[in-house]
């Protein structure tokens, strides 16, 4: 289909109204469509990423290691609501660390049909640094264009920290596109590898890689919601997750085949052996859905409301199924795979631990025999380390009486690794 065409019917809001479709969608179609025409081969390559991940499931999944991805949060923001509380980065971060390790309470709502699939992933995230920079700019989406320009110094955003080694997360208020009207929550690029790359074509800057998330979809306690055609958007900071999901390659449930259009297309799948065949993208929750009628591979499923890839609504997402699980950790063992240095691979079960927490006077910190020297660095939400001690060995107890209240992050840096989590401070 001719791009343009494509974008004016996607946004157009008459449509949206007539055809009762969820106006509460992410940028992934605009990121392929847009890149395929700013750089042609672009689709091809994700395609063949996708397919050279998929091929190594078997044998390169680890179960026993957790993944640690450190985070950079950029607050891009113009008027003072868009500047975000860090409480509310907090939940976000919350929000992302439940969702991937599942620990999300809602998690038993899933139904019976799709518990043997729902999986932990065994991914965690920590805040490295928050960079908050004020704007001028507004970033719209364009019939041509993403808003790229948050990720830029140089045209009022804010420059990515080294995206080989981060996870860079741009929030700010994403504009509609102007006249026709439409709003995306945020969008993602997909992995790429780029030895896959067409010859002669040019692959879209490192620079940009990472998600962009609109502000008032940011988080689970924001206080400013994002409305559209008289609709609300109940955000509980499920954008975020299912972006993180796009960005460690994963696809829209439904395969974006006609989905968007409100029709239905069972003949395009998101490659992923174990969620149902699914032909549209849900709005709501609606476990009545079925687009597809497939017995082939059993019995007919249907639609997965729970999970994070399909446009259900945010309180009745749940899940990601152990085939979307392998396939984000293969990415996170070669196409990311320097987000996970083999410094920041914590081995499961703990070599130390922090009591109590939450914590209002001192900390006892016990580390377990076979730890060796350490040394610890405790960090605030900004990531400014407000304690730090070197050439460790045994257990030692900290006074902290004197640290403000709130969330920190507390790292265990040895020859094991650097092992790190949360410590909340509350002297109420
Ligand atoms: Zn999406």
């Amino acid at each position: 289909m001719e791009i343009n065409k494509c974008l004016f019917l996607l946004f157009s809001p008459l449509f949206l109204i007539g055809q009762n479709v969820n106006p509460f969608i992410c940028g992934h179609e605009y990121v392929l469509d847009i890149n395929e025409k700013s750089y042609p081969g672009y689709k091809a390559a994700i395609q063949k990423t996708f397919e050279a991940a998929y091929k190594n499931i078997d044998d390169q999944h680890s179960r026993n290691d957790i993944f640690s991805i450190p985070v950079i949060i950029h607050i891009v923001w113009k008027n003072n609501e868009e500047n975000l509380h860090d409480s509310i980065i907090q939940t976000q971060l919350n929000m992302l660390n439940e969702s991937f390790r599942l620990q999300n309470s809602n998690r038993d709502d899933v139904r019976d049909i799709f518990k043997a699939v729902q999986a932990d992933a065994s991914i965690e995230f920590r805040l490295h640094e928050v960079k908050r920079l004020k704007t001028n700019t507004s970033f719209a989406l364009s019939l041509s264009g993403l808003p790229d320009k948050v990720k830029q110094t140089s045209q009022g955003g804010s420059d990515a920290s080294d995206p080989d080694k981060f996870l860079n997360i741009w929030v700010c208020k994403i504009q509609p596109i102007p006249i026709i009207g439409g709003q995306i929550l945020g969008y993602a690029y997909p992995p790429v590898g780029l030895d896959n790359w067409p010859a002669g074509s040019t692959a879209p800057s490192k620079n940009l890689e990472g998600l962009v998330i609109d502000f008032r979809v940011f988080g689970s306690n924001n206080p400013n919601k994002l409305t559209v055609n008289g609709l609300t958007h109940n955000a509980l900071g499920r954008t975020t997750v299912h972006e993180t999901g796009h960005y460690l390659g994963l696809r829209h449930i439904w395969g974006d085949g006609g989905g968007i259009f409100g029709g239905s297309s069972c003949n395009a799948d998101d490659g992923i052996s174990d969620t149902p065949n699914q032909g549209a993208q849900s709005s709501g929750c609606d476990t009545l859905s079925n687009t597809c009628i497939d017995t082939l591979s059993g019995p007919d499923l249907p639609d997965m409301i729970e999970n994070y890839m399909d446009y259900s609504a945010e309180s009745c997402q749940n899940t990601f199924t152990k085939e979307q699980v392998n396939l984000m950790r293969v990415v996170l063992q070669n196409q990311r795979s320097q987000l996970v240095d083999a410094r920041d691979i914590l081995v499961a079960g703990s070599h130390v631990s922090i009591l109590p927490n939450p914590a209002s006077k001192s900390i006892h910190v016990r580390p377990l025999p076979e730890f060796g020297e350490y040394k610890i660095e405790i960090r605030d939400l900004s990531a400014k380390v407000v304690y730090a001690q070197n050439n460790l060995s045994n257990n030692f107890e900290l006074d902290i009486s004197t640290f403000l209240n709130g969330f920190y992050l507390v790292s265990f840096i040895s020859e094991h690794g650097v092992q790190s989590c949360k410590l909340i401070i509350s002297h109420d």
